[in-house]
């Protein structure tokens, strides 16, 4: 398209310049005729002056021409064969000329070769040769009409103050003929050009406006008249989104609509609700027929704030419009998802897809409704969507921090625990934000098989003993599970260095396949510990049913035993049963000192906790 400019704009300058020297042609021809005249008229002077000369010399006064010449019939013959010396094809006709009482011009002298004018013979000539008697200045007259002559130059004899008579010298056209000729082929020439070039750019600008018709054609839609998909690949590969909030808004019902009124209606609702899109959006929005009667909205950014005011005004608009045909009426409903922040997305595929599940959502809650965020019910924290984590984990967005445990009466590390965290170019994201989003989807699965490798690396690099937290689908997970199975056989060595970390939430389906699994790990020496012991679901029978080595004690109830009685006899009776089986404990959320004592009286042995070490790099 820029390029399309440059070429109009080279073709524009290319026409003006022919252009001017087409209308120059005629100016040139024009000066050069007035020089030439200029040329031949000061040459005529001297010709005349000098015939003034001869008339002075041969009459000795020039009073009264016309009776001193009517007398002498020799001298006028003899002026006459001088006059006819000067006459060349250039200027056939030099003749002198009275006017009489009557105001009749009447030949004096004339050299002319042929039809030589008689003594006082009348001479008709043209009204303008009268101004000479008052202007007593030589007068140029042009003749244009006449083929053979151009110019008639008239040079008064004065005596007394008074035109005695007047020398008229003619000049011939053939001298100009000659030189116009020559510049005709260069007026064609012009012509010619000025012709050609103006058909071209008249072509080209044919052709730019076909170009344009059709390349809008192929980028609108036909039925509403909105860009179409096409167009928005254009538009995706050209345009950063990150300019804008992604809309993507979807007809409810809309089968119904075609199955009960048929599809003419069905189109005309769909025609109807574009221009009310259309309406409702500002010059520099854009508005796409994504699907069938799905629309995808490019809303320039401003505020989250009157992004949703703009959804919920094309809402409303739609919900109040009503459709007629024939005497019938009927109402229609749009549901809408907003993705307010398409910049946390690499790529701009998964940024619609997002506005998609958005728009999904709005659908699942009713209908008829705007969303712009996922719904956390339970916690106030922003959760990642799921397309967001996939990139991040495809891009390398995923690590680990190490939290420290530490044995309370050495005060020395034993291990520490791999904490899961992701993060992009601004911002660390911790489990809570996108855990609970990709749980039983496969990016689960490939989240914690990139743990598991960070970890057994970091195991072999640093000789450190580590802890994971897996799930106990995570173990039933064949391809989890062949994976630590394969990499723990083949370094027999990383084995006693990990400690499973399993949590007791959900509800423990496949016992036998789990315990036997979990002691396949245990043989090749692999710890084992249940975490978050003392939270909702613990129960004592586990340790009858699963060979766990270590016990965690949950932190919610750690935080409290130095202020809560009912916390402190819990985390006391545990660490006693503990003890008493031979599992070890430890004690997460050990956020200060107080907590600290209180475990050592209690007799817990190992710790964690932000008052200790915070989760750091290994
Ligand atoms: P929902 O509220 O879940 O969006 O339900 P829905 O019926 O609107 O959605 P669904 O995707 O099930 O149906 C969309 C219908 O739109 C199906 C298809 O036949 C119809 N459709 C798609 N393109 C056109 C079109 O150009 N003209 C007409 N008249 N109908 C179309
Ligand atoms: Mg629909
Ligand atoms: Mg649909």
């Amino acid at each position: 398209m820029k390029n399309l400019r440059w070429y109009l704009l080279l073709l524009l300058a290319i026409f003006i310049g022919v252009a001017i020297l087409f209308f120059q042609t005629p100016k040139t021809e024009q000066q050069l005729s007035s020089n030439l005249k200029k040329i031949v008229t000061d040459h005529t002077f001297f010709l005349a002056k000098n015939i003034e000369e001869l008339l002075e010399q041969k009459l000795t006064t020039l009073k009264d021409l016309p009776h001193l010449l009517q007398s002498r019939p020799q001298l006028r013959q003899d002026l006459n064969q001088a006059l006819s010396l000067l006459s060349t094809p250039t200027f056939p006709y030099v003749y002198l000329v009275y006017k009489d009482h009557k105001g009749h011009f009447r030949y004096l002298l004339d050299g002319s070769k042929e039809d030589r004018g008689d003594f006082n013979q009348k001479i008709d000539v043209l009204p303008r040769w009268n101004a000479i008697f008052q202007t007593k200045k030589p007068l140029v007259i042009e003749h244009h009409k006449l083929q053979t002559l151009w110019i008639t130059y008239l040079y008064p004899i004065l005596s007394h103050n008074k035109v005695q008579g007047i020398v008229a010298i003619d000049f011939s056209s053939h001298f100009f003929k000659v030189l116009y000729t020559a510049l005709e082929p260069l007026k064609y020439l012009s012509t010619f050009i000025f012709a050609i070039v103006s058909f071209l750019l008249l072509v080209v600008i044919f052709q730019i406006f076909i170009y344009l018709k059709t390349k809008k054609e192929s980028l609108t839609d036909s039925l509403t008249g909105l860009y179409n998909r096409t167009f928005l690949r254009h538009f995706l590969d050209d345009k950063n989104i990150e300019d804008y909030y992604v809309f993507m808004f979807d007809i409810d019902h809309f089968k119904s609509i075609n199955d009960t009124y048929g599809h003419k209606v069905g189109d005309y609702v769909l025609q109807t609700v574009a221009n009310l899109l259309k309406q409702n959006l500002r010059g520099d929005d854009i508005i796409v027929r994504y699907g069938g009667e799905e629309f995808l909205g490019f809303i320039k950014k401003s505020s989250p704030k009157n992004a949703i005011a703009i959804a919920e005004r094309i809402r409303k608009a739609v919900e109040n419009y009503r459709f007629k045909i024939n005497d019938h009426e009927f109402t229609t409903t749009l549901s809408v998802g907003i993705n307010l922040h398409p910049e946390r997305f690499k790529k701009s595929s998964n940024a619609l897809k997002y506005a998609d599940e958005l728009l999904y959502m709005a659908k699942r809650s009713g209908r008829n409704k705007v969303v712009y965020q996922k719904e956390s019910a339970t916690t106030s924290v922003q959760t990642l969507p799921t397309i967001k984590i996939k990139e991040l984990i495809e891009d390398g967005g995923l690590f680990c921090q190490f939290q420290p445990i530490f044995d309370i009466q050495t005060q020395k590390i034993i291990k520490y625990e791999a904490l899961v965290r992701l993060k992009d170019k601004t911002t660390i994201y911790y489990p809570n934000q996108f855990l609970p989003n990709i749980q039983f989807t496969t990016l689960y699965t490939l989240l914690t098989q990139n743990v598991l490798r960070i970890v057994l690396d970091k195991i072999k690099q640093t000789n450190k003993d580590i802890s994971i937290n897996l799930s106990f689908s995570d173990i039933t997970d064949n391809k989890i599970y062949y994976n630590v199975l394969s990499t723990l056989t083949q370094q027999q060595e990383l084995a006693p260095k990990l400690t499973i970390e399993l949590l007791e939430t959900e509800a423990l389906d496949h016992k036998e396949l789990i315990t036997q699994r979990l002691h396949e790990l245990k043989d090749l020496g692999v710890h084992v510990a249940i975490d978050d012991f003392g939270s909702g679901y613990s129960n004592f029978t586990i340790f009858q049913e699963l060979p766990i080595d270590i016990l965690k004690i949950d932190g919610n109830l750690i935080k409290n035993i130095p202020h809560d009685h009912m916390a402190l006899s819990i985390a006391s009776a545990i660490a006693q049963f503990a003890n008493s089986i031979g599992v070890e404990t430890i004690a997460e959320f050990v956020e200060n000192e107080a907590i600290l004592h209180t475990l050592k009286k209690i007799g817990i042995r190992y710790a964690q906790g932000f008052y200790l070490s915070k989760p750091t790099d290994l």
